[in-house]
């Protein structure tokens, strides 16, 4: 079946990424037979400037027609005097509501070639690749009640609600395992289960599903914990599952462990596997036009697609081992270059990867 996929470059350095991806899909249908057809859509400050909207109607049918989604940023001081709901960011959050991405995965992968770039001793994160798993849609963010009041006593006081059903514990926690099984096979749920009810009925909906899959190994961890083993001894994690806001701050510590912003994809994914991917950088106006930013995070979410929502494993895995050579041939955009090796530009960067693709 063909696979369709849609592009959406967005703002600032978005075109000039999603440029070297397209490049780089156009490669693997041509050379390596992945079967798929690709459809390009604006979205962002650049969806308002095409039909008035960040995320224009025709932009979200297409969205919702395709099997994998890829994009490269949104946002740019251009836009920022916008009302809230015509700002670039605003197409980006109505997309994964419209799509129902409750599932965010976010890689925390060094390569050993850049162990220097990180703040951590090489011999604690060189090689690290871990995949943390971030509830996106529930917990704190926008459960109910919330908001400021103030109290009889004349106090003034703020409240959020954490709260998760059992559907939607399960839902994450599937999606949790169906990760684990395509890697390492070991899932670590985290939660604070010693002081938070949501997180007594999130073990145990986590123990449940457990049952439906015997060969992933399940451990549970405190929050706190994790964030301390987070630096400490990043490399014992295959997968972590955990919710919104633990989630939220956790894959943040995680991905400062590997030192370059320009690195490291993401996804988020629907029940069904569908997904969106996209660096985790922003549309960084200050480089933008300069064929100074880094496209490897862009042509590593493609990776990403070809393997959670194309189910195209040796593809993915393609790619992947295409970005370690240029990384091992010393290939360098600004951002990650050191001493000794080749300063290169976006595009340069880009070809260099589909030229190393290989059966
Ligand atoms: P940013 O990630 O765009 O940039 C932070 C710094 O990292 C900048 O110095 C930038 O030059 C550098 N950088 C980012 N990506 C790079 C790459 N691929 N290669 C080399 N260097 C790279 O964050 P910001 O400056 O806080 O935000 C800029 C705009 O992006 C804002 O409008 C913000 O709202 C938007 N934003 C969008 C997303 C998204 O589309 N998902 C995420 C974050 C921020």
């Amino acid at each position: 079946m063909t696979h369709k996929i849609l592009v959406m470059p967005g703002d600032g350095i978005g075109p000039e990424i999603v440029t070297e991806a397209t490049r780089l899909l156009n490669a693997l249908r041509e050379r390596f037979g992945l079967d798929a057809e690709l459809e390009k859509a604006p979205i962002g400050g650049a969806g308002y400037d095409a039909a008035g909207e960040p995320l224009p109607e025709q932009t979200l049918k297409l969205a919702r027609e395709a099997d994998g989604l890829l994009l490269g940023a949104v946002g740019g001081p251009r836009y920022d005097e916008l009302p809230w709901e015509k700002r670039p960011e605003r197409g980006l959050l109505a997309i994964r509501a419209q799509l129902e991405l409750f599932s965010n995965l976010r890689p925390a992968i060094l390569y050993p070639q850049l162990a220097s770039a990180s703040a951590l001793k090489p011999e604690i994160v060189g090689g690290l690749d871990i995949m943390i798993l971030r509830e996106l849609t529930g917990g704190a963010y926008f459960g109910k009640p919330r908001g400021i009041d103030t109290r009889e006593d004349g106090v003034r006081q703020g409240y959020n609600t954490i709260i998760y059903s059992e559907p939607e514990i399960e839902r994450i926690a599937r999606s949790g395992f169906d990760i684990a099984m395509k890697r390492d096979r070991r899932l670590c749920s985290v939660d604070k289960a010693n002081v938070l009810e949501v997180s007594q009925l999130w073990r145990e909906v986590v123990e449940r599903v457990a049952k439906d899959y015997p060969d992933v190994a399940l451990s549970h961890m405190y929050v706190d914990n994790a964030a301390m083993q987070l630096v400490r001894a990043p490399k014992q994690f295959d997968v972590i599952v955990t919710e919104n806001m633990f989630g939220d701050i956790l894959s943040d510590a995680a991905a400062m462990l590997t030192g370059s912003i320009g690195m490291l994809p993401s996804a988020s994914l629907d029940a069904h596997g569908k997904g969106l991917y996209e660096p985790i950088h922003g549309s960084a106006p200050d480089i933008a036009g300069q064929g100074l930013a880094n496209p490897l995070a862009t042509l590593l979410s493609v990776a990403m697609m070809l393997r959670y929502s194309l189910n195209e494993e040796a593809q993915a895995a393609r790619v992947e081992a295409a970005v370690g050579r240029v990384l091992d041939d010393g290939l360098r955009t600004p951002d990650i270059w050191t001493q000794g090796c080749d300063k290169v530009d976006t595009q340069t960067m880009g070809q260099a990867v589909v030229a190393a693709l290989s059966d």
